[in-house]
This record gives structure tokens, C-alpha cells and sequence, in this order.
């Protein structure tokens, strides 16, 4: 026993040892992503994935990964490599599991307040001046991007002060006169109010000055000499976000090709500040659907590398953060019944996101008003890989596709709950732990591929673990450590020397 704890405290002096290693080698680097010293960065980026803490980063870096046992190694996202990395608590005034709205206004202002506020101090009255604002007021031109709703919470903390998120009108009109110099993205979410009896937001941002492009077209004729615009990406899925990169189609917009465009919209001598936020790693993680995840968070990957080709060109006057805003799902590698087992290959067999899922069993619905779960099987089948066992017990055991008896009965009940409306479902605590607020069929697929891959979920919410943030360029050292969200606004205070 003694022995033991004697060779743990020798691997902890180890470890220390050798973070301590690492951060004087990360203040000593002289090559790529150096901390010039007096300079502030002329180009900051600022890419938020949305519900995306170390778990789901890892999720991507294992499927990528080489899963042969023996030869077991993780392939790591660009990011990875990053000079800077730091661990950053989450928690607002109301919850250690946060929501983005006041997380997203910790990062953007340095103010903890309550859930589903923005940009208001903990008193919901007192707006709060965010990084965007104050770099505008240097000169920088400032770009906000979002694969949802452009008025959702997090790009709103970084251009609105609202007591509500909820507020999707008035988050939109301040959109109009925030005089930012790029939005993009997803809709306008309620652009006429809740009572849709408002002048449409679109309206009020034209007669602003912005140039609004909806087509692929029009989106790509955006330049610096264009001014103020919105390009809204035609690819729209879901409650008027973009498409999940999973589902996505041949010349469909992505995040990465609207960072690429902000960039040549904002460049300017004077330098731009962009934030963009992939905010449907946050919607697949609520869903508990693991492969849309990981492909929401390559895609994010994709829109970084857009950031750091920038910054390869720009050396000694970028900087860009990756962080999360909180964890979303309590998604976690492992799970109670493949204990030390992976098997992230099975993921690969998923071809669409639970919401297309979703859409095809209901048009089944309507054209079959006798919709049987024999014939929702092969959908599933073609969809997610699951098979039913055929009979053959040993050819059963040795195919990881092929459904238990305890997984079919989870199907069949979910498929049962699925074609009941709503209104009609058991609305007991099983119920709410089986499926959240989620369709009962897709959610019971995307939760029996994902344990049969070794990953689990705890929560259809979001959870209070810290999120990692990375950093690259000038000042990025200062974002090492363990410290609080609200840190992040003042880092870059610091870095960009505003008082
Ligand atoms: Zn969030």
C-alpha cells in the first residue's frame, strides 16, 4: 500500500514536473504563434463551438483515430497543436450547468449573470460593454457568425444587451444598430416578434444600411467594398439554422466557407475581430446524437484552419481562441456495458443527423397510416447500420451491428411512443429519461449505436464541466492555466490593451 502511494506521488511530481516543462517551453517558443510583446493583435478570431468541452473534442480525435487494438492512437484536430491550451470553469450567477446566454456574456463581457441573459450585469438591468463593442471603438471591423439563428444566445452576447434571450425582436433591432460590419450565417429567428405583428428585422437592417445575400450567388459577390451586410446561407435545415454537415449537399455553405468570406469582407488596415460559432455541435449533443457531433465538430475544425491559414499569412498580428461555451449532454467516452471496450467504427455506419432521421419516419407516417416497426427496421438498418439477429447465434455474437434482445425491445418501445402524438405519450420520469424532449425512436437508435460504440450520455442538457481553450498567435500564452470563463474577455483585454 505504502509502495503504491509512493509511486503515485512520484507519476504527480512527474506530471507537474512536466506541465512545468511545458509552459516554460510554450513562453520560450519563438517560432509560430509568439507573444510579441507591446503589440496588440491587428486580427482577432474568436470561434466558440457551442456545447463543446474536451469530450467532444476527444470524440472527433478517437473516430479519426487508428481503433485497431494494439496500434490505438487518437489523429488530434488542428487546434490540438495549438501553442496555448487552458481549462475554463463555465458556471454562471445561477447554475454550475450555465446556459449560453450567460456564458456566452462571461466571455464577451467579463460579467457572470443569470441564465438566459445577455449582455446585462447579474442585476438584468445594467447593459455591459462586450469585447466587440470595444474594439469597434478602436477602428477594428467586427464580424459575428452563427450556424443558427443569427439572434440566437451566443452571437447576441457579443452585439446585444437583452434581461431575456428569449427577446429574439429586440435582439434583432439591436442587430441593426449595432453598425457591425458582417453577420452571417443562419435566419433571423421571429424576424416579425412573437406575435409576428413587428416590422420585419430584415426591413429595419436594409433600411440600416446592410446588404442582405441569400444565395450562394450573391453571398460570394460580398467583398470589402460591399459595407455593412448579412449573407444568410440558403442551405436552411432546421428552425432556420444551417444544415448539420452530416446532412449537408454538394455546394452547400459551411461554417469554414463563411470565416473565409468574413475575412475578405473585413480585411482592412485597421484590423477586424470575428467571432463565429458552430452552434449545432450544442443541438446534435442535446439530442444525444454522437456522429452529428463529431461531424458538427470536424466541420469546426474546418472553419479554424480557415482562421490559421489566415493566421500563417499574418504572423506577429493574429490571435485566435477555440473554446467552448459550456459541455452539453454529459457526452463521455465509455460506457457502462462496453466498459474499457471502444468500438467507434460502428459511429461510421451513421449516413444522417437524428433531425433527418426524424423527417423520414414521419413522411413514412403520413403515406402509411399502418406503419409497423418490421417496416421502419430496414430504414434503420440502411441508416444506422443496426440489424435484427438473424437466428444465427455465433454469426449474431461476432457482428457488433446486430441488435440484443434487451436492444430491440428498446426499439420496438421506442418506435411505439414515436407514432403516438404527443399529447398521447407517457409522461412519466422513465419517459424523460429515456427520451428528453427528443423523438423516442431516433433517440433510442442514436443512444444504442453510441453504447455500442463505448460513448455515453448523462443529460438531454447541459452539464457543469470546465471547457479547454486553445490559443494561437500574438498573446496566446496568456490563455494557459485554469481560470474562470469571465477571464477570457479580460485576457483579451489585456492582449489588445483596452483598459
Ligand atoms: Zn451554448
Amino acid at each position: 500500500m505504502r509502495k503504491k502511494i509512493i509511486s503515485m506521488l512520484f507519476c504527480v511530481v512527474l506530471l507537474f514536473s512536466g506541465l512545468l516543462a511545458g509552459c516554460t517551453a510554450g513562453e520560450q517558443n519563438t517560432n509560430t504563434g509568439t507573444f510579441v510583446l507591446g503589440k496588440a493583435p491587428k486580427y482577432v478570431f474568436m470561434l466558440i463551438g457551442d456545447g463543446m468541452s474536451a469530450v467532444q473534442i476527444n470524440a472527433a480525435q478517437v473516430l479519426n483515430g487508428n481503433n485497431t487494438l494494439g496500434e490505438i492512437s487518437t489523429n488530434n484536430l488542428l487546434f490540438a497543436s495549438f501553442p496555448a491550451c487552458g481549462m475554463a470553469t463555465t458556471h454562471d450567477s445561477t447554475s454550475f450547468c450555465p446556459d449560453s446566454a450567460s456564458t456566452a456574456t462571461a466571455m464577451s463581457t467579463g460579467y457572470k449573470t443569470h441564465s438566459g441573459v445577455i449582455g446585462m450585469a447579474v442585476d438584468k438591468s445594467t447593459p455591459v460593454t462586450n469585447i466587440a463593442e470595444l474594439l469597434k471603438a478602436e477602428g477594428m471591423k467586427i464580424g459575428i457568425i452563427s450556424t443558427v439563428t443569427i439572434n440566437h444566445a451566443t452571437p447576441a452576447a457579443y452585439y446585444a444587451h437583452v434581461a431575456s434571450r428569449s427577446d429574439y425582436y429586440g435582439i434583432a433591432l439591436q442587430m441593426a444598430e449595432s453598425g457591425f460590419d458582417f453577420f452571417a450565417g443562419g435566419e433571423i429567428s421571429k424576424p416579425t416578434g412573437s406575435n409576428k405583428d413587428q416590422k420585419s428585422a430584415y426591413e429595419i437592417l436594409k433600411e440600416k444600411g446592410y446588404t442582405i445575400a441569400r444565395t450562394a450567388a450573391e453571398i460570394a459577390a460580398l467583398n470589402a467594398s460591399t459595407g455593412k451586410c448579412y449573407a444568410i446561407a440558403p442551405n436552411i435545415q432546421d428552425s432556420g439554422s444551417m444544415t448539420y454537415a452530416i446532412d449537408r449537399q454538394e455546394g452547400d455553405i459551411s461554417l469554414a466557407d463563411l470565416v473565409a468570406k468574413g475575412i475578405e469582407v473585413l480585411d482592412n488596415k485597421k484590423g477586424f475581430f470575428l467571432m463565429a460559432e458552430s452552434g449545432k455541435i450544442d443541438w446534435s449533443c442535446h439530442a444525444n446524437d454522437a456522429m452529428t457531433t463529431i461531424k458538427e465538430v470536424l466541420d469546426f475544425e474546418a472553419a479554424v484552419q480557415v482562421a490559421y491559414d489566415f493566421a500563417l499569412k499574418h504572423p506577429d498580428e493574429t490571435l485566435i481562441i477555440i473554446t467552448g461555451d459550456h459541455e452539453t449532454g454529459g457526452m463521455t467516452i465509455g460506457y457502462a456495458s462496453t466498459g474499457y471496450d471502444t468500438a467507434f467504427n460502428i459511429l461510421n455506419n451513421q449516413k444522417l443527423s437524428f433531425v433527418e432521421f426524424d423527417k423520414l419516419v414521419k413522411s413514412m407516417q403520413k403515406a402509411d397510416s399502418n406503419l409497423t416497426f418490421e417496416k421502419v427496421m430496414p430504414v434503420i438498418t440502411q441508416y444506422f447500420g443496426l440489424k435484427l439477429p438473424s437466428g444465427n447465434a455465433e454469426a449474431d455474437a461476432a457482428d457488433p451491428l446486430v441488435l440484443t434482445d434487451y436492444e430491440v425491445e428498446k426499439l420496438q418501445n421506442g418506435f411505439t411512443q414515436a407514432m403516438l402524438p404527443s399529447a398521447d405519450r407517457e409522461a412519466d420520469e422513465e419517459y424523460a429519461l429515456l427520451y428528453g424532449t427528443y423523438d423516442p425512436l431516433s433517440v433510442s437508435i442514436t443512444h444504442i449505436i453510441n453504447n455500442k460504440a463505448g460513448l455515453g450520455w448523462t443529460s438531454y442538457a447541459h452539464t457543469g464541466v470546465p471547457v479547454p481553450v486553445y490559443a494561437y498567435g500574438v498573446g496566446s500564452e496568456l490563455f494557459n492555466g485554469y481560470y474562470d470563463n469571465t477571464d477570457v474577455f479580460h485576457k483579451l483585454c489585456t492582449i489588445c490593451k483596452i483598459d
